[in-house]
């Protein structure tokens, strides 16, 4: 049989080429035709301190149910979201949508809970992050203060000079800021001495692996100083079990989340376990 042959190959390789070129164009159209508020909603995932246990804030998560594909992963849609400039519309939703909610929270008393939103590449650099950080916040009576930004370690490496630019206007705003996927990336360590970074999120690999592994521990110890000695507070991501986190509490880790803890939650779900919590 012909299997394996040359010809036969690159014409699956076209066929597989061709279905996903169609997958992307449909969520591409998708994304081009959704009505936000019916199909998207912002989950939130509660991010706990590994020294007293308490709630100490959470992020924010975004979800699309597409009515025809079913529900959709960030993973898959929002570098379409990109490709295609949706992301622009679709973050100002997101962020109305936590201001909003974060006002809910501020109105029924308490103190209110720190949320952190995801800010991909072409949003930090390609759209007005700032103008729409500073318009939505206006529309708000919440602190600045509760809001938390979180860019990738590549987005803060990628363009060095505007990356600080951006980022000392979101600080100028009294946002805090994080860096999200640590130790994935390539940081120029001197340069992110000069970024005003609040938060350091390590990175959910370096998580998977621990106790058992060794060298996984000394690299989160590492990272753990790191953050520390540049004045960060330092979260873990992905923790999965107990284990994980005693580890991560012994090594000074700050906070932490991942499923051990909770999963990203709906906004109804979540609220109940905030006044829980306060
Ligand atoms: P991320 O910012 O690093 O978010 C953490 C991801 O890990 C989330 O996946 C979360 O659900 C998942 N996660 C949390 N704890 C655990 C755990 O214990 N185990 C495992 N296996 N996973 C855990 P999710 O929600 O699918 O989001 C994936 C990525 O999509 C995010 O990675 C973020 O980069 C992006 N994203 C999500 N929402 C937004 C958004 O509103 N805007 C932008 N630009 N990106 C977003
Ligand atoms: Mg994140
Ligand atoms: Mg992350
Ligand atoms: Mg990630």
């Amino acid at each position: 049989s012909a299997v394996g042959s040359p010809e036969q190959c690159s014409c699956f390789y076209l066929q597989d080429a061709y279905s996903d070129i169609k997958h992307l164009l449909k969520l591409e159209n998708a994304l081009r035709t959704a009505d936000y508020d019916q199909e998207f909603q912002v989950h939130y995932q509660p991010q706990f301190s590994l020294v007293t246990g308490k709630l100490v804030g959470c992020e924010a998560l975004l979800r699309w149910r597409q009515p025809v594909l079913g529900w959709v992963s960030p993973t898959e849609f929002i570098p379409v979201a990109e490709e295609c400039g949706a992301i622009f519309d679709l973050g100002r939703w997101v962020l109305e949508t936590v201001c909003r909610d974060m006002q809910s929270w501020h109105d029924k008393g308490g103190e209110g809970c720190r949320v952190a939103v995801n800010y991909s590449g072409v949003q930090f650099f390609g759209g007005h992050l700032v103008e729409d950080l500073e318009g939505i916040l206006g529309g708000y009576n919440i602190n600045p203060g509760l809001l938390q930004v979180e860019v990738t370690e590549n987005v803060a490496m990628q363009d060095m000079d505007a990356a600080s630019e951006t980022l000392k206007k979101i600080k100028e705003l009294g946002v805090r800021l994080s860096i999200d996927d640590f130790g994935t990336g390539y940081s120029s360590l001197s340069y992110l001495k000069s970024l005003p970074f609040d938060e350091l999120k390590v990175d959910k690999s370096f998580v998977d692996d621990l106790p058992e592994d060794n060298s996984c521990v000394s690299v989160v110890r590492s990272i753990i100083a790191l953050g520390h000695n540049l004045g960060m507070s330092v979260l873990a991501e992905g923790v999965e079990d107990k284990a994980q986190r005693s580890c991560l509490r012994e090594a000074g880790c700050d906070d932490a989340q991942g499923y051990f803890f909770a999963r990203p939650l709906p906004k109804t779900e979540f609220e109940k376990m905030l006044s829980d919590a306060g």
